[in-house]
C-alpha cells in the first residue's frame, strides 16, 4: 500500500502480542495475537474509520499507534518520524501531538478535578498558557465543544454523559494535536446523544482540519465522519477503501455482513441481513488460512489452508480468495 505524499501518519506491519499464562503457577504461556500486522496511512485532514466486532483488535491498534501501549513490532511514523523508536523527552514531545478521546468519558476524567483545573494543569505542564491567557483559552475550548463557559468550574459528575464526552474532546484539543484517535467515542452514550457527538467531531474536523482515526464497532457510526474506512477481523485489516466504495460496493464477505446489519431509515426498503454463523474465534487460537473461514458463507477448501493477501483492486484493498479470482476474470 503506497502512502500518498501528504501523509501525516503511516503505520506499517503493526503487531501486538499479549502473552497469557495458561495456569497460575505455570511458566508456559499462550499468546494472544491482538494485532497481526496492520498497515495503513492517514493523510492530513483525513479521517480513517476503523471498524470491527469487539475483540478484533481495533482499540489495541489505536492505542499502539499513539503508544499508550507498546507495540510488539512494526513502525508508526508521524510526519515521517518513527514514533516507535522514540523515548524520554522526544517521546513526550510527540505524544503531545497525538491525543486520544476515550470510550468512557467518566472513567477517563479525574472526579476530583474541575474542568477548569484539568485544562489549566494541561496548559501549565505543556507551557501553553497561564493566568488570563489560560482563562481565555478555557472559554474558547468550552465554546468550541458546545459547553457553557460558565460551567468550567464544575466537576465531571455534574455533567451528563454527552457533556462529559465533550469535555474529553476539549481535553484532547487543548494541546493543539496533529492527530487524534477517537476510541469508540460514542458507544457508551445513549443513541440520542451519539449523533450529537459525531456531528460535533465532524464540525471540528472541518473547522480545525483534524486528522483522526475513528474507531467504532458499527459501520453506521463511522459513515458520515470517515473519508476512508478500514474493516478489521481478528487483528488484521480485511478491507480498506474510501467510505463511498465501502457502503456502495463492499467486497469482503465480512464487510458485507456488517453492512447488512446497518438499519436503513426507510420502511419501503427491505434489506436481507447476512447472519454470520458462530462466534469470533479466540485471538489466542486464530484459524489457519483465512481467519474468517469458520464463519464465511462462501468459504472453500483453499480458504482453510492459505491466507489471502490484502490486494488492491482499483483503489479498493481487500483480502479474499474469491475476489482474487473475480478480478482475474474481469
Ligand atoms: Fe470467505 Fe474464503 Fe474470502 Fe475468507 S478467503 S472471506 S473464507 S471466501
Amino acid at each position: 500500500m503506497n502512502p500518498p505524499s501528504d501523509v501525516l501518519i503511516e503505520v506499517a506491519n503493526l503487531r501486538k502480542i499479549f502473552p497469557v499464562k495458561k495456569k497460575f503457577f505455570s511458566r508456559s504461556t499462550a499468546a494472544v495475537h491482538a494485532v497481526g500486522g496492520v498497515s495503513f496511512s492517514i493523510r492530513h485532514g483525513e479521517t480513517l474509520g476503523l471498524v470491527g466486532e469487539s475483540g478484533c483488535g481495533k482499540s489495541t491498534t489505536g492505542r499502539c499507534v499513539i503508544r499508550v501501549i507498546e507495540p510488539t513490532g512494526g513502525t508508526v511514523r508521524l510526519e515521517g518520524r518513527d514514533v516507535t523508536a522514540l523515548s524520554g523527552k522526544d517521546l513526550r514531545a510527540v505524544r503531545r501531538k497525538m491525543q486520544m478521546v476515550f470510550q468512557d468519558p467518566f472513567s477517563s476524567l479525574n472526579p476530583r478535578q474541575t474542568v477548569d483545573a484539568m485544562l489549566r494543569e494541561i496548559f501549565y505542564v505543556h507551557g501553553i498558557a497561564e493566568g488570563a491567557q489560560a482563562d481565555r483559552k478555557i472559554g474558547e475550548l468550552m465554546e468550541m465543544v458546545g459547553l457553557p463557559a460558565g460551567k468550567a468550574g464544575n466537576f465531571p459528575h455534574e455533567f451528563s454523559g454527552g457533556q462529559r464526552q465533550r469535555i474529553g474532546i476539549a481535553r484532547a484539543l487543548s494541546v493543539n494535536p496533529s492527530f487524534i484517535v477517537c476510541d469508540e467515542p460514542v458507544s457508551a452514550l445513549d443513541v440520542s446523544i451519539q449523533a450529537q457527538i459525531v456531528n460535533l467531531l465532524t464540525e471540528l474536523k472541518q473547522k480545525l482540519s483534524l486528522t483522526m482515526l475513528f474507531i467504532a464497532h458499527d459501520l453506521a457510526v463511522v459513515r458520515h465522519i470517515s473519508d476512508r474506512i478500514a474493516v478489521m477481523y481478528l487483528g488484521k485489516i480485511v478491507e480498506l477503501a474510501d467510505a463511498r466504495s465501502i457502503y456502495k460496493n463492499p467486497l469482503h464477505p465480512y464487510t458485507q455482513a456488517l453492512l447488512s446489519a446497518v438499519p436503513i431509515p426507510d420502511p419501503e426498503i427491505k434489506k436481507q441481513r447476512i447472519e454470520l454463523k458462530g462466534d469470533v474465534p479466540s485471538p489466542a487460537n486464530i484459524p489457519k488460512g483465512c481467519s474468517f473461514h469458520t464463519r464465511c458463507p462462501h468459504a472453500e477448501n483453499i480458504c482453510k489452508e492459505i491466507e489471502p493477501e490484502l490486494k488492491e483492486i482499483r483503489g479498493h484493498f481487500v483480502s479474499c480468495h474469491l475476489i482474487d479470482r473475480q478480478s482475474m476474470s474481469v
